[in-house]
C-alpha cells in the first residue's frame, strides 16, 4: 500500500486559499481522518490527492510516484461520496460486479470479490434485490462495496454519512468501523463531525483555514490538544476554557478559583493566559474536604452514557463537569470539587498549548 506525501501543497481559488502550504504524510495502511469546521479545506485536499482537482502549487506523491498531475482514473482509488453513487434498476450483485469488469478478471474471482465484499459489509442477503427496495444506508453500504471490491491501494471516503437517514447513521457507522479494521488500504475520510472521527481514525488530521494544526490518535488529540481550537473542537462538550481574569500567577505557579493546589507552570508560568479542564477532569462530590472548592449547580442536561452534564457556579466562573447519574445532584445545590494538576492544559496568548 501507499503513503501519500504532500509537499507544500497549496489550492487557491481567486484570493481564497482553501489549502495552504500543507507538507504531511498520510501513513499507509491506515485510517486517517481529515476533520475541521466547514469551509476548512478538507474536501479540497481530498479531490486533489484523488485527482479531481489540480493544486495550485506543491507535489503530491503516493509513495515516491509523483501523481500531482495524474488523471484520476490512473491513480488506483475507490471514492466513496455523500450520495450514494450506485446504479439504480439493477440488482445489489450487479452494482458490485460492474467496477470489475473492466478489471480483466475471471468469472470465478469476479463472483468471489463480490460475495467477500458482500460478507463484510453485511449485505450477503441483499445481493439479489434492487437498489430501490433498500434505504439509504444500505446504498451506501453497495458504495462502499463497489469502492472497495477492486482492491485499490488508496480509499477516499468524503462525508459518506452525511446525508444518510438518521436511523441507518449508526448501523453504517458500526459497519464501516468493521470494514476498516480488516482492510489493508490506505484510507482518507473526510468529516465535520468529531464524534465519527473518534470512533473511526487511527489518526485524527485536524484542519482549520486550510492547514493541518495536529495529527494524532483520537485518545492523544483529545487529552493533549496543542491548541484550544484543537480542545474547543474536540469532545462533547469541549474543553472549559478558564480565561486569564480567572488565573493568578505568582513565580511559577498558577492559581485559580476552580482548584485550591498551586499548578507549577515552571519558566513558562508568565506566558500563560488561558487554562484548559475536561469536564470529566472535574471531580465533583457531595461532601466536604480540605482541598476541595465550593460551586453552585446552576444546569443540570443529560451526557453521554447515561452521565449528565452540571454547569457549575464558582462566583462569576463557570465550567461543566460530566458526573455520574448517581451523584443525584440539582440545580441550586452545593457540591464540592478536585481537580488533578496533570489534568490542567495551559495555553498561552496565540491558544497554543505550552
Ligand atoms: P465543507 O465541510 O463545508 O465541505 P470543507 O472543509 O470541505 O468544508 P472545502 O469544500 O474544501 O471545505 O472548501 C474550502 C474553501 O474553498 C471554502 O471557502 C469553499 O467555499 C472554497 N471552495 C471550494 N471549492 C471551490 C471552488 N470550486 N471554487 C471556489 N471556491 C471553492
Amino acid at each position: 500500500m501507499y503513503d501519500i506525501n504532500l509537499k507544500n501543497v497549496t489550492k487557491g481559488f481567486g484570493n481564497l486559499q482553501a489549502v495552504n502550504d500543507i507538507t504531511f504524510t498520510i501513513p499507509k495502511s491506515s485510517v486517517t481522518v481529515l476533520l475541521g469546521p466547514s469551509g476548512c479545506g478538507k474536501t479540497t485536499l481530498m479531490r486533489m490527492i484523488a485527482g479531481l482537482e489540480t493544486p495550485t502549487s506543491g507535489s503530491i506523491f503516493f509513495d515516491d510516484i509523483d501523481v500531482t498531475r495524474v488523471p484520476t482514473k490512473r491513480r488506483n482509488l475507490g471514492m466513496v461520496f455523500q450520495y450514494p453513487v450506485i446504479y439504480r434498476g439493477t440488482s445489489v450483485k450487479r452494482n458490485l460486479e460492474l467496477p470489475l469488469l473492466s478489471e480483466k478478471l475471471s468469472a470465478g474471482e469476479i463472483s468471489k470479490r463480490v460475495n467477500d465484499v458482500a460478507d463484510l459489509l453485511g449485505i450477503s442477503g441483499d445481493l439479489n434485490k434492487m437498489v430501490e427496495e433498500l434505504d439509504n444506508g444500505t446504498r451506501q453500504k453497495i458504495a462502499v462495496g463497489r469502492a472497495i471490491a477492486r482492491q485499490p491501494q488508496i480509499i477516499l471516503f468524503d462525508e459518506p454519512i452525511t446525508n444518510i437517514d438518521i436511523t441507518a447513521k449508526l448501523e453504517l457507522k458500526r459497519s464501516l468501523k468493521e470494514v476498516f479494521s480488516r482492510l489493508s488500504q490506505t484510507i482518507v475520510y473526510v468529516t465535520h463531525d468529531q464524534t465519527e472521527a473518534m470512533t473511526l481514525a487511527d489518526q485524527i488530521a485536524l484542519m482549520q483555514d486550510g492547514v493541518i494544526t495536529q495529527c494524532a490518535p483520537p485518545k492523544e488529540i483529545y487529552e493533549k490538544p496543542k491548541s484550544q481550537f484543537a480542545g474547543w473542537f474536540l469532545g462533547n462538550p469541549g474543553i472549559n476554557f478558564i480565561e486569564k481574569e480567572h488565573i493568578s500567577v505568582a513565580g511559577s505557579g498558577i492559581n485559580s478559583s476552580l482548584f485550591s493546589q498551586t499548578i507549577d507552570a515552571g519558566s513558562h508560568a508568565s506566558q500563560v493566559k488561558v487554562l484548559g479542564v475536561r469536564a470529566e477532569a472535574i471531580e465533583v462530590k457531595t461532601t466536604q474536604s480540605p482541598e476541595a472548592r465550593s460551586a453552585r449547580v446552576v444546569r443540570k442536561s443529560l451526557g453521554i452514557g447515561g452521565q449528565y452534564l452540571l454547569d457549575l457556579e464558582y462566583g462569576s466562573l463557570k465550567v461543566k463537569a460530566r458526573v455520574a447519574h448517581q451523584l443525584g445532584r440539582e440545580i441550586g445545590d452545593q457540591v464540592w470539587t478536585t481537580i488533578t494538576s496533570s489534568d490542567v492544559i495551559m495555553f498561552n496568548e496565540a491558544g497554543v498549548a505550552i
